[in-house]
């Protein structure tokens, strides 16, 4: 005969398992939601908003790759150990530029669009 699972009082954390504070899955199951809030606190903790932008040479740098085709993934892909930005450097940085951003919108648009038909030149094409 199998036993109805033991219905715990008290979560590993010691938060009474009881009314509000139990989550119930859909497939069955229970969760304390106070130990859900803290992984999600600490999720956040060990996730912090990325910060950090562009210097002004890096983001010449990234406009003229942007110019010769490149797209976002390609410019923030490591190359021989090096990486020209990160794409939310280059995020941060178009939300303080919104002009920049424009023209690399702009830029990033089209150079999506090259990239739909088979383009000669393009790293992952073969011929
Ligand atoms: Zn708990």
């Amino acid at each position: 005969m199998v036993r109805k699972a033991f219905q715990r009082s008290q979560c590993s954390r010691g938060h009474e398992l009881a009314g509000d504070n139990v989550y119930i899955y859909k497939r069955g199951g229970r969760a304390c939601r106070a130990c859900q809030r803290l992984h999600q606190r600490n999720y956040k903790q060990r996730h912090p908003v990325q910060t950090g932008t562009m210097s002004e040479e890096v983001a010449a740098r990234v406009m003229s790759a942007l110019q010769n085709g490149e797209t976002l993934n390609r410019i923030c892909r490591k190359v021989r150990g090096e990486r020209l930005t990160y794409r939310h450097r280059y995020l941060n940085y178009c939300a303080a530029h919104p002009e920049y951003a424009r023209v690399a919108n702009e830029l990033l648009a089209r150079n999506t669009e090259l990239l739909r038909p088979k383009v000669a030149g393009c790293a992952g094409a073969r011929t």
